[in-house]
Formats: C-alpha cells, structure tokens, sequence
C-alpha cells in the first residue's frame, strides 16, 4: 500500500506522532464518541505542544507553516487519530478573523490563549433562517454609546455551551446581504448570552452543537474585529484557506479505514477463498485508494495555489467537495467489507464515517461549494 502510493511526509511528523502516542489520542477519539465531552484537556496539551493554529504564525505562537505543510501534519494527525484533534489543531485557523483584524488588546485576550489551548474560542455565523445562504444572516449589531447591542439568535454552532467566547457576525440596522456585516468577539459568560445545547448529533459529539441567543447584549466598541461592514470579506478568506485542510482531514482518516480493510479483505476467506479474491471486494477498493490518492494531490494543489493566489478559493471549495465524497465513500466499503463488525461500534469505521459526514454540511454544504465553482466556470453577467 505504502509503496504504491507513500504517506505524506514532514520533517515535524516524528514529534507529531510521538504527541498522538503520548497523549492516547486514538483512544480518547473513540472515548469521546461515547460519552461526549468537549476534550479540555487534550486542548491544553496540544496547545502546549504547539499542535494548534499549524498556520497561524509563530509570533502569535502558532507554526507558521504554508497550509499545504500543515495539511499534511492534518492528514496524518487524522490517519493516526480520527478527526477529533485534528478538527481542535484547526480552531485558532477557524479563528484567524480575530488574528489577522481583531486589536492587539483582542489579540492577547483571545488568540493567543486559544493557540496555547487555553481558552476556547467559537464561531457564530449560523441562524435559524440563514444557513447555506449566509449572506442573509439578520442579527442586528445596532451602534450604541460606546459600542454595539447584539439582538438575534445563532444556531447549529459547535462548542455553544463550552467556548468562552465567540466570534459573532451581525449586520447594522438597515444593511442587505453582505454589505452592513461585521464581527464582533462576545465573551459567552455575559447574562444576555443563553446557551442550549441540541441533542447529541450523528458524529462529532464532542463539538456539543447548540443555539445561542444574544438578548441585547452591549459590547465595547473594541470588540469590533477588524473594519465594520467587512465581515464578509474577512470570512470569505478565512473559509478559503479551511476548506482544504478539512479537506486533509477528511483524506486522512478515510486513508486509515482504506489500509485497515485493504489488509483484512487479504486475510479473511469466505466460500473458500480469501475476500480479496472476489472482484466484487478488491475492484471498489482499488478505485477508492485511487480516488483517495487524487483526491489528495488535487487538495495539496488547491491549497499551493492558494498559497500564491488569495482569489483562487474556488480550488479549494472542489476540493472539500471531493474530499467529502471519495472518503464517505471510502469508508463506506470499510463498513461494508468488514462485515457485521465493520457495522458494530467495535471497530472505528462507522464512528470515523459519521465524523466525516459533516463535511458535506459544515464550513459550507457540498452544493454550495460546487456553486463556488460554478460561478467560476460561467461568471455572473453584470446586472444593468
Ligand atoms: C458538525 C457541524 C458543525 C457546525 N459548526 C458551526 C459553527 O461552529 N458555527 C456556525 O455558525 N455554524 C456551524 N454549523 C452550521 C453549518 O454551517 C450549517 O448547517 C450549514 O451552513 C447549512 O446551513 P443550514 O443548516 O441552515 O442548511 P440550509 O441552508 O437549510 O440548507 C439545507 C441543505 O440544502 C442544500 N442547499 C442549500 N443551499 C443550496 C443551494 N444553493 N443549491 C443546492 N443545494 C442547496 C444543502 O444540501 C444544505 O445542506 C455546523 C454544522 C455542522 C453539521
């Protein structure tokens, strides 16, 4: 397998997979399915470790490495250890809005404690009537003395009861669709902010996903991240840039149910003969470590052009949508060619397919991506 086509490499791996034996984090992936629980305390380790915020430049305590470097650390973070931490190394990128706009007083409050694993900080663009369609978003971040009131409600988001603060996006009375939206970093303890957490979702337990309600809330002018009006543009790049390393993600942990069954199928017989005997078995198998394989050279090069190309988002919006596909279906035939057992919760695969499963959803559903796409091939007329 390896020989045909080789894991992704880095001259940081050893330390990496040292941290992933160290910290039990294959074990604790499938502890937490069972019984959810927001991993606090391997977000301090790893945040200890300098394992969070692999992009995020190192005088803010992050790697500073390029996003096709730190997608191959997320691959293998995901092939040896399911999605969960490689998801939790990805938080301070889910965040890099307050990075790169927030104020340095913002800055050193939030972002630096949250890559040193301190302190965990949420996004809230998700409501109850604006999903997929972002841009309508209707929380009101109406200007008052001294700052903003937040009115509206947020839906779906990961962490609602366990981030200490969010990232919340709101419009100015009077604006339409991307105009009027900015930012705004709200401490979740305030008495206007309520909480509620949904029953357990299908995978990704441990995100604990809920609606959170802003009654009014006042915030200092100060907790503006970045320009008003520009928070559109600032989640725009950021979504670019995540959308191929969840996209490594994805690949990964899809690589390690691929490997697993590739060896098995070898192995167990049935009607005489080993299963990897029967075309029926090893011909679905070929073509997923195929498509596995492509599905990777194709993000590493969505994401190298990225690198050189802030407007080149559209490859990356691909590539999470092929990511998602090739792997569900990856794992998939991992369920399916192990059998009974493939199906039980005594072997990883289905937990790692209902992780995955979100990523036809999350950070952008699959359609929507391919709209991305879409707008590229056959551009808008301008309107007249
Ligand atoms: C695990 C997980 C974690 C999440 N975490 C967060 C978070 O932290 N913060 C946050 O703000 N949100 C979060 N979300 C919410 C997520 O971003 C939204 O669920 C997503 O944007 C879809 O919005 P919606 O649920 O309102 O679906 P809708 O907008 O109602 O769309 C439903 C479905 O319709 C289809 N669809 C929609 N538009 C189109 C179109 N133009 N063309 C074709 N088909 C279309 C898609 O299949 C889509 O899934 C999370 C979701 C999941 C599953």
């Amino acid at each position: 397998m390896s020989e045909l086509w080789p894991l992704p490499d880095d001259p940081l791996l050893p330390e990496l997979l040292a941290d992933v034996a160290g910290l039990n984090l294959p074990a604790r992936y499938r502890e937490i399915d069972r019984a959810p629980e927001f991993p606090r305390a391997e977000l301090r380790a790893l945040g200890a470790r300098r394992w969070l915020g692999l992009t995020i430049p190192e005088s803010l305590g992050g790697r500073g490495l390029t996003p096709s470097r730190a997608a191959i650390l997320l691959y293998r973070l995901a092939y040896a250890s399911g999605t969960t931490f490689a998801k939790l190394s990805l938080q301070p990128e889910f965040c890099s809005v307050l990075a790169e706009h927030g104020g340095s007083e913002l800055v050193d409050a939030w972002f630096r404690p949250l890559v040193r694993g301190e302190r965990l900080v949420g996004n809230h663009v998700t409501e109850p009537e604006a999903g997929s369609d972002a841009a309508a978003l209707g929380l009101i971040a109406e200007p008052v003395s001294g700052g903003y009131r937040l009115s509206g409600a947020k839906s779906e988001a990961a962490f609602a009861a366990d981030a200490e603060a969010a990232i919340v996006y709101g419009r100015r009375p009077g604006t339409d669709r991307t105009t009027g939206v900015s930012a705004f970093l709200v401490p979740q303890d305030l008495p206007e902010v309520k909480r509620a957490i949904e029953p357990p979702d299908l995978g990704e337990r441990w995100q604990r996903r809920g609606r959170v309600d802003y009654g009014g809330v006042e915030i200092p002018g100060a907790n503006r991240i970045g320009a008003e009006g520009r928070g559109f543009d600032y989640l725009r790049a950021e979504l670019d840039r995540e959308r191929g390393l969840l996209a490594a993600i994805y690949l990964g942990v899809a690589r390690a149910s691929w490997e697993e069954t590739v060896r098995d199928v070898g192995e167990r017989r049935a009607f005489g003969r080993r299963l990897s005997d029967q075309q029926g078995v090893a011909l679905p198998l070929v073509r997923d470590g195929t498509e596995l394989e492509s599905a990777w050279r194709f993000t590493q090069e969505a994401l190298v052009r990225l690198e050189r190309d802030a407007t080149a988002g559209a490859g990356t919006a691909a590539a999470k949508a092929l990511a998602t596909r090739v792997s569900l279906t990856a794992l998939d035939h991992a369920i399916q060619f192990h059998g009974g057992a493939g199906y039980s919760s005594r072997q990883p695969h289905e937990q790692r397919w209902r992780d995955v499963r979100s990523g036809g959803i999350a950070h952008g559903p699959t359609e929507v991506l391919e709209s991305v796409v879409a707008r590229r091939l056959w551009p808008r007329p301008p309107r007249d």
